[in-house]
């Protein structure tokens, strides 16, 4: 029956961008790809996402992990963003000083991006972040 085919055709399909959604797309980061993954499947309490780009992109970064775990993600993929990474600076919404109907000025922060630009892409092998993040600064003052 077509109905069957068009069923196990629809069935291929969806099974084609599960998988495609699980691996890094050509020089995509170690960042953007977990950000990615993150948004679609959540943070399972591991570096599920961060071992898998590794073993797809970066087979030599056997270190990756516990250099992630150096830097404040040390338990898990959502972690890297918390501690580790943020969205540049020149990608947030600048802070600004917004009037209200009384007159009264309100100072709004800045903003980080609801959704991330494309990558900016990396060196294949590298697990080094593209341009849109740098490393979360802990000094910084607010
Ligand atoms: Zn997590
Ligand atoms: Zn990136």
């Amino acid at each position: 029956m077509e109905r069957t085919s068009i069923t196990e055709q629809a069935e291929r399909i969806l099974h084609d961008v599960a998988s495609t959604l699980m691996t890094p797309t050509a020089g995509e980061c170690l960042v953007c790809f977990v950000a990615r993954q993150l948004d679609e499947f959540g943070c399972n309490g591991t570096h599920r996402f961060a071992s898998h780009y590794r073993d797809c992109v970066a087979p030599r970064a056997t270190a990756l992990l516990a250099r992630l775990s150096a830097m404040g993600a040390c338990c898990c993929d959502c972690e890297m963003f918390m501690n580790t990474y943020e969205p540049a600076p020149r990608l947030w919404t600048q802070a600004c000083e917004a009037v209200d109907s009384d007159g009264y000025g309100e100072w709004a922060d800045a903003k980080p991006p609801d959704t991330m630009p494309p990558c900016d892409t990396t060196r294949r092998g590298s697990t080094k972040p593209c341009a849109n993040w740098v490393r979360v600064s802990r000094s910084r003052d607010r």
